[in-house]
């Protein structure tokens, strides 16, 4: 393929030229379904026409100007998050999943320190969370794996193990800022929280002053059949994070901060140079509409409740809500069955060695997925 380019993910030696809707094309012509969506992130297929008219449409007027100013992109896209989650607070825009994160806990960190509570800078994060690969991400991704041979990680994170409210009742205390958690572990495994567990997060963290990150970079935007993964667990955040399908596949990022803690970043204390930029957020008023005039959020939280059902005879473990799905085989060949899939044309793939994931775009139809699982079930059976 090529030496020029620097690892990143292990590829697959398959190119891709083109797509629409759930199907991708190779360079030679080859079809695949895309049951994976980009990673989460293409939660309206390739090349969506509405999608595709926004870009063009705003790339003709204006791609960046900084944000020394305003435009009228970023000013709407902050409006529609904000509709989205409660009817206040602030946006901070920038480009990716970890930058969301870094944000949140600097701004768990500048609201303790506002405060006068110079002293409270702990963030909880849980065992086998992933939130993205910066350094301060990353010493909130606690999977030590992930650390080894980038240290010194930054200190002040504090690990809890997934669901231990033991463990939570512990770790949370006057010196801590934030907690972060998934609703769903995504990269740890599709892993769900139990409401108990995250109802007893916020309490504690109404006790003990500290902040409640709710990283909806993989299950937020419709993916888990509602607008937001902690809207399953009954619970406010203080802060949340999105990426992934934010943009429909435009890279950007966004970090809502409640009324509460909307004014812990002030002018210059963190910022971001191209983040929030007109094409981003044309990008996220065309998703946010499609997602909404189409219907997707009904789609995900039926076909997802559907598929699972699907797998049920497999005798394998199925996790996690809506189209955002796990498929635990109990077995160490997960790369093998993506592997094998990949062969008869579907896109899935290993989220853990035993968990295959499925995260297909928001307007799959029925009959696609049918196609879809039959292809997977062939693989595994193929592999098995
Ligand atoms: C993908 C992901 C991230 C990191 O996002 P990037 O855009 O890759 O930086 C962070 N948190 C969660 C939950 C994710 O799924």
């Amino acid at each position: 393929m090529t030496d020029s380019l620097a690892k990143n993910a292990a590829r697959y030696p398959v190119t891709f030229a083109r797509g629409e809707g759930v199907w991708l094309y190779d360079t030679d012509g080859k079809k695949y379904m895309d049951f994976l969506g980009g990673i989460a992130v293409c939660a309206l297929g390739h090349a969506h026409p509405a999608l595709t008219a926004a870009l063009i449409d705003q790339s003709t007027k204006l791609l960046h100007v900084s944000n020394l100013f305003y435009t009228p992109e970023i000013v709407a896209a902050a409006d529609a998050l904000v509709d989205r989650l409660g009817g206040s607070g602030r946006v901070y825009f920038c480009n990716s999943g970890t930058e969301a994160n870094e944000a949140a806990i600097k701004a768990a960190r500048k609201f303790a320190w506002r405060n006068g509570d110079t002293e409270r800078n702990e963030i909880v994060a849980l065992e086998g969370s992933f939130h993205g690969r910066t350094y301060g991400s990353l010493a909130a991704t606690i999977q030590p794996a992930k650390w080894e041979g980038f240290g010194p990680m930054p200190g002040g994170f504090v690990p809890v193990p997934l669901n231990d409210t033991g463990a939570l009742q512990k770790a949370i205390t006057a010196k801590t800022a934030g907690v972060i958690i998934e609703p769903i572990q995504g990269e740890g495994g599709i892993r769900p929280l139990t409401k108990e567990f995250a109802q007893m997060a916020r309490r504690l963290c109404d006790v003990h002053g500290a902040l409640l990150i709710c990283d909806e970079i993989q299950t937020g935007i419709g993916r888990t059949g509602s607008w937001w993964g902690h809207d399953h667990l009954g619970f406010t955040p203080d802060i949340v994070t999105m990426a992934k399908a934010l943009g429909g596949g435009f890279p950007v990022g966004a970090t809502w901060l409640s009324a509460k803690c909307g004014d812990a970043l002030q002018p210059s204390d963190h910022a971001t140079t191209q983040g929030g930029g007109p094409l981003a957020c044309a990008a996220v008023l065309a998703t946010l509409e499609a997602i909404e005039s189409e219907g997707l959020i009904a789609n995900a939280a039926k076909l997802g409740d559907w598929i699972a059902g699907e797998f049920a005879d497999l005798g394998a473990e199925v996790r996690g809500k809506g189209l955002l799905i796990g498929l635990d085989l109990g077995r160490d060949d997960a790369a093998k069955v993506v592997e094998a899939a990949l062969g008869k044309g579907l896109i899935v793939n290993n989220v853990t060695a035993s968990t295959v994931r499925l995260a297909p775009p928001l307007n799959i139809t029925a009959q696609e997925a049918e196609q879809g699982i039959a292809l997977l079930r062939e693989a595994i059976k193929e592999v098995a």
